[in-house]
């Protein structure tokens, strides 16, 4: 609403580069879609599935990200979901899909959601099942995952020290409907030193659902300097 109302008064303007126009212009769409490929982190978590993302963490990606996720612009979730998209289609002609699967975000925190006041990477992961199917996968949203207690902010920790503040901290909810399929594709917004997804991976498993793929917008130099 806020939006909607700021947006009648201001020029509209690029949120990852600033330049007036559409919230994300072509040269921030461009380096959004430019380079989806496999960047894992380093070292890799045990249980950690294969990281596919749109693009480095670096420069109008990372502020599109933050953007969208810290300051509520939702009207970038379009722009964010196509390079989701695009990054498990890339993956995809490695590792094809099966004829149904779930698509699976990464809960935030409770704390967050309350926070922000959205569900930043469930939206996404909504946009980017409606796209998949688009492309006539059997691709389903399913929220698989739900936060099992509260974790301290991962900001400043060292991938061990984020896998031990992250162990047990997933679960499938109890009430969830049943997944569309074995198999899951975890979505989440950006990778760093893999220990969410490693998690993700393994709330899921313990569940009976496997998640060899994980598709994120972006990720961290960390997450791919030596390979
Ligand atoms: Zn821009």
């Amino acid at each position: 609403m806020l939006t909607a109302v700021l947006d009648l008064v201001l020029p509209a303007a690029c949120v990852g580069c600033g330049v007036k126009g559409a919230s994300c212009c072509a040269g921030c769409h461009a380096s959004l879609t430019a380079a989806p490929a496999r960047r894992m982190p380093v070292p890799v978590p045990p249980g950690l599935p294969d990281c596919w993302s749109a693009a480095p963490y670096t420069g109008s990606v990372r502020r599109l990200i933050l953007a969208y996720k810290e300051r509520g612009a939702v009207a970038v979730a379009g722009a964010l979901a196509e390079a989701l998209t695009l990054a498990a289609l890339t993956a995809f002609a490695w590792r094809p899909p099966l004829e149904r699967f779930a698509v699976v975000p990464v809960p935030s925190s409770r704390r967050v959601r309350r926070g922000r006041g959205h569900d930043p990477v469930g939206r996404l992961a909504a946009l980017v099942a409606e796209r998949l199917r688009g492309f006539g996968l059997g691709a389903e949203l399913w929220h698989g995952l739900e936060q099992a207690r509260e974790v301290t902010d991962q900001a400043g920790l060292s991938g061990a020290e984020r896998a031990e503040n992250l162990a047990g901290s997933l679960q499938v909810p109890q009430a969830v409907k049943t997944p569309p399929g074995p198999c899951a594709l975890l979505v989440d917004d950006v990778v760093t030193t893999g220990a969410t997804l490693a998690e993700a991976a393994r709330a899921l498993r313990a569940a009976g659902v496997s998640a060899p793929l994980a598709v994120t917008v972006a990720a961290t130099r960390l997450a791919y300097r030596r390979s």
